[in-house]
């Protein structure tokens, strides 16, 4: 009886219990008001859909692009005053220039001065990722527009197909079929759907979803548990429209602490090679280990995500490579967004990783903003703060925080990597694993750039935004260079890019299958009273 009084005082009668019981009711409601107002600032924030397209051309009407420079990809040449015809999103001709006053066109646009580059081919990104990593109410609240906002900046930027490399299968699918019919302003967009990945293994921060949510959504990743399992997984993907496999080889996190992580033994990733492959499908393997790239050519598995992060190839490893069909996309933006050396660290001073935080700055500062959420330019700055002062390491182990002395250590040893495959003569191709911290889908400048720093020629890189993308999805035949039965993905820019990639930010237009998704001023003039 007396230990009841004890533990049930009588609150109505003790003036401190009722003053902090009044108290408590006074703070939570103040917590509910703010947290209220919070989440309806952030909801008034978020930005307005666009519209799905600027222009589209009437069914059977041909459209001529005249007196443009037009980009011959496989040659790295810029073909001077050229016309592009195209009727029903293909192109039915690329006109020499003493034949441009013989065409006869439906709609003829005025295009002496600017430049023609086939539409560009994201190799590697994550439509669905929130393009930051430091957690928050407002990041939350803001990631269902960031994922729109992602393909529509795509279709702003020139960025006319995407690969996309694991995110949830069903809403991908769902964008996808939107940005197809143009009710949703983006890319054409290919996907492997769900990844296929060991219990245990990477990535540690994804893994099946529970029953309604794996309904509605899909899940990022499937997990095999033998040869078997692995030929069920990829029919099982492929049924579910994946139009390539992605599988993962690091045995270690990438994350503080780089806790050990389970792959597959050699005979489930054979079993799954095999399935792929009699389905029609090529398997891509991210890799970021020397281990991981040996075995994926040991293997035969067809493409490399990524570039070894902890050591530079050999000559022989070079080799191996080029004696299989293989692509391989560096992704060297992540090492722009997460190789940030703290006070005191020694590759503070390695040129390359002054030249990413130049990159980095510009990033955050000017192209950032203007292709994403307040809230996910706010979570980037949190991040690259922790990391400048070291906050961010003193979560070792503790959360999924990637570990910056990793990219640190990869910017040292990437650069040789990317600068042997390329002069060997590799298909290189142009990813920007946007989706992840700091980098944009439809942002793929700074890729461009960074590879240009690594020693590719600006041809090269071009050629891998494009011809090599398109190969990479097995779409050769239909996009990649402005030639005559390929699809009217055009970017159309107001300098030549051959002469400085920042000539890439100077959208003037964006055609994809010939509808106008995107145009600047000089387009806007020229397509001035056309019925949208
Ligand atoms: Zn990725």
């Amino acid at each position: 009886m007396e230990l009841e009084v004890a533990v049930k005082p009588d609150t109505d009668k003790n003036p401190i219990i009722k003053a902090l019981g009044a108290g408590a009711i006074v703070t939570g409601a103040v917590a509910a008001g703010y947290a209220a107002g919070k989440v309806k600032g952030v909801l008034d924030s978020l930005s307005e859909p666009r519209p799905p397209y600027a222009w589209r051309p009437e069914r059977g009407r041909s459209v001529f692009l005249k007196g443009a420079n037009v980009l011959d990809v496989r040659r790295g040449q810029m073909l001077r005053e050229r016309g592009l015809l195209f009727t029903d999103g293909q192109i039915s001709d690329l006109v020499s220039t003493r034949d441009l006053d013989k065409v006869e066109a439906d709609r003829t646009f005025d295009c002496r001065g600017l430049f023609l580059t086939p539409g560009l081919v994201n190799a590697h990104c994550h439509i669905l990722m929130p393009c930051a990593a430091t957690i928050s109410l407002d990041l939350l609240m803001s990631v269902k527009r960031q994922a729109v906002r992602n393909v529509e900046e795509c279709a702003r930027h020139g960025v006319t197909t995407v690969r996309d490399a694991a995110g949830l299968p069903l809403i991908l699918r769902e964008i996808a079929r939107g940005t197809e019919s143009f009710e949703i302003l983006g890319p054409r967009l290919l996907t492997c759907g769900s990844s296929l990945m060991p219990k245990g293994g990477y990535p540690d921060f994804s893994k099946p979803l529970p029953g309604w949510l794996d309904e509605k959504y899909g899940s990022p990743a499937v997990y095999v548990s033998g040869p078997e399992s692995a030929r069920e997984s990829v029919r099982q993907v492929v049924d579910q429209g994946a139009r390539f496999i992605k599988i993962f080889f690091d045995d270690r996190s990438l994350f503080f602490g780089h806790k050990p992580l389970n792959t597959f033994d050699d005979e489930t990733v054979l079993s799954l090679l095999d399935e792929a492959h009699r389905l029609g499908r090529r398997v891509a393997v991210h890799q970021s280990q020397l281990s991981g790239f040996r075995r994926a050519v040991r293997l035969g598995v067809d493409d490399l995500e990524h570039v070894p992060m902890d050591g530079e190839i050999t000559a022989d490893d070079v080799a191996s490579f080029m004696k299989g069909d293989h692509h391989i996309t560096p992704t060297a933006s992540v090492t722009m967004a997460l190789g940030i050396a703290p006070p005191g660290n020694p590759a503070r001073y390695h040129p390359l990783v002054e030249a990413l935080q130049g990159e980095r700055e510009r990033l955050l500062s000017r192209v950032g903003p203007a292709v994403s959420e307040a809230a996910v330019m706010g979570s980037n700055l949190r991040m690259v703060r922790g990391y400048s002062d070291g906050t961010l390491s003193a979560w070792r182990g503790k959360a999924f925080t990637s570990d910056n002395e990793l990219v640190l250590k990869a910017i040292q040893c990437a650069g040789p990597t990317v600068e042997k495959l390329y002069q060997a003569g590799a298909t290189m191709c142009c990813g920007n694993d946007g989706g992840t911290p700091l980098s944009f889908p439809g942002y793929m400048v700074s890729e461009m750039v960074i590879l240009e720093w690594l020693g590719m020629s600006r041809a090269d890189i071009l050629k891998a935004a494009t011809l090599n993308g398109a190969g990479l999805l097995e779409l050769e035949g239909e996009i990649g260079s402005l030639e005559a039965g390929k699809l009217a993905d055009i970017l159309v820019l107001s300098a030549n890019p051959l002469e400085d990639l920042m000539a890439m930010e100077r959208v003037e237009g964006v055609f994809r299958s010939g509808v106008l998704l995107h145009r600047g001023p000089r387009l806007a003039l020229e397509t001035q009273g056309l019925r949208i």
